[in-house]
């Protein structure tokens, strides 16, 4: 910390001493776009022959950032009195309320874009009892199972997001243990019908462990429903009881088998009961989930026109919705609240782009990024003009560069536009494309994008999580960010030329192959849709 404290101030004052010779440069807010001699080369932006007014840029910008700002008072706000936000529930209503709030004080024009989500879903009481063969019923008076009194550990469990209820009331079903749930390992356990498998997960530290945790389950999901299970059981993998929530259902449907995750301690508990007494663990599970829907929501778009190109757009995105287990701090309220402020900042700074930078809240990423792929949707008429997506969804974590969804041609050009920030270590930038987040849609659309790449810091130990709270957001690195989100939104809308081209489908269909995403896509369920043109760019 103290280093980068050092780095911060003398790049302030090595952009300070810049700013004045190169005031000219830039254009006023306000200026007539129509007036002659503005489009004159050289007035603005952040192409290689211009790159000194990025560093004007970001020397107007980061005092204004690193100074007094409402991004602390907006995110307590969104996560300590709004709290988590599940799309379709009240609270993303308020959370909606609240950005549209934010962005009208920091004088940026704003509105809603409204889209059907095809289910909504809440948790009921979520339990899970357990039979041991060493456990004896207290009572056997009563036939109804729950009714005995058990002496039995509690299990904490919470229900997988978007999963199908399971009736209350059934049998004991027996529980089978099926390891990680390979090929290998659902032939070694036998017949599972009607069964409640228990599978197990490793403690997650790296990006890579996260991505499996979603790579993982379709395929398990796929044997459990083929051999007839009844529910499938997952080990949690954070530790110290810790729930947390996922979907494994990422199109906004309900999932195909009840499923829920029981905390790490729980779950290792019934791996060793179910090793001691093959055959003679039991269960009872009750997942009295509430589905109703379809549901209109929306997302929310703040706004700059550009001056010169304003029909060209840029944007800048995160998602605003959560689970709801705490408070989504780290995912994703921290950087919905950075998109608000790089828009008050650019606002503040009193200059205008060349081209209209949108800052975009999305809803329903939670459950499939609904709420981009629904956006991307309806803009589809202009996806030739949108010149670059950037999302920030990783945390708090230092920022390192980006994530360039398998482009090379775009590096460069952001190399460029973040070169008054060199010394923070931002331009490492990477070639990789992956789905899972806002950026995914327009990926496949085509469209450069650019999705922060961040240390995993505090993340994964949180994710989804109970402990997802306001009190993990190192606020310092979040202002840091929004220097770095709002000069990158700047630079590309500024520059002379355009970041990137548009993909061609056949461009499209190589960068998948190359970057390996459409081995994610396959797994994932998304292959048929992209292979017909019913998602992405139409072959
Ligand atoms: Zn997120």
């Amino acid at each position: 910390m103290p280093r980068r404290t050092m780095l911060l101030i003398s790049l302030l004052l090595g952009l300070f001493a810049l700013a004045p010779s190169l005031t000219a440069q830039i254009p006023p807010a306000k200026q007539n776009p129509l007036l002659p001699g503005q489009n004159a080369p050289g007035s603005a932006g952040c192409s290689t022959t211009e790159a000194s007014s990025c560093a004007q840029v970001a020397a107007k910008l980061l005092p204004i950032v690193m100074g007094p700002s409402p991004m602390e008072e907006n995110l307590r706000q969104l996560t300590d009195e709004i709290g988590g936000r599940v799309t379709g529930s009240p609270e993303m209503a308020k959370a909606v309320e609240w950005a549209v709030g934010a962005f009208r004080a920091a004088g940026v024009d704003v509105h809603t874009e409204k889209y059907t989500l095809p289910v909504t879903w809440s948790e009921g009481k979520t339990e899970l009892v357990i039979y041991e063969p060493f456990h004896h019923p207290r009572s056997e008076s009563s036939k109804d199972i729950m009714q005995i009194e058990v002496d039995t550990p509690p299990m904490r469990v919470v229900s997988v997001g978007w999963s199908p209820p399971f009736p209350v009331s059934t049998k004991p079903k027996e529980v089978i243990d099926v390891a990680y749930g390979s090929d290998e390992d659902f032939k070694r356990a036998g017949n599972i019908r009607s069964a409640f498998v228990l599978v197990h997960s490793d403690i997650g530290s790296t990006w890579p462990d996260l991505l499996n945790e979603y790579l993982r389950p379709p395929s398990v999901i796929d044997h459990a429903l083929k051999e007839g299970a009844a529910a499938i059981l997952w080990m949690g993998s954070r530790e110290r009881l810790l729930l947390y929530r996922h979907t494994n259902s990422l199109s906004g449907q309900i999932d195909k088998i009840p499923q829920v995750i029981v905390a790490r301690e729980d779950a290792l508990h019934l791996a060793r009961a179910v090793a001691a007494y093959p055959g003679k663990v039991h269960a009872v599970l009750s997942v009295p989930n509430k589905i109703g829907g379809p549901i209109e929501q929306e997302n929310v778009v703040g706004e700059i026109r550009g001056y010169e190109k304003p029909d060209e757009v840029v944007i800048l995105g995160a998602h605003l919705d959560s689970w709801e287990l705490g408070t989504g701090a780290l995912d994703n309220g921290c950087n919905a609240a950075l998109v608000i402020e790089a828009a008050r900042t650019i606002k503040a700074t009193g200059l205008l782009p060349r081209r209209t930078i949108r800052f975009v809240l999305f809803s329903g990423k939670e459950q499939g990024t609904i709420g981009s792929y629904e956006y991307v949707k309806a803009h589809s008429a202009e996806l030739d003009k949108i010149r670059a997506m950037i999302n920030f969804d990783s945390g708090i974590g230092r920022v390192t560069g980006y994530s360039l969804g398998g482009r090379r041609d775009t590096e460069a050009g952001v190399r460029e536009v973040l070169k008054p920030l060199e010394s923070w270590g931002v331009n490492n930038h990477t070639y990789d494309a992956s789905f899972g987040s806002d950026n995914f849609d327009f990926l496949l659309e085509g469209v450069p994008t650019l999705d922060a790449t961040e240390e995993e810091a505090n993340y994964l130990p949180n994710y989804h999580a109970a402990s997802d709270t306001l009190d993990k957001v190192d606020m310092r690195e979040l202002k840091l960010h929004t220097v770095i989100a709002a000069l990158t939104a700047w630079g590309i809308a500024d520059r002379a030329e355009p970041l990137g081209k548009r993909l061609s489908r056949a461009e499209l269909d190589v960068l998948v192959k190359e970057t390996g995403l459409d081995q994610q896509m396959k797994l994932l369920g998304y292959w048929d849709a992209w292979q017909s043109g019913a998602r992405g760019r139409k072959p």
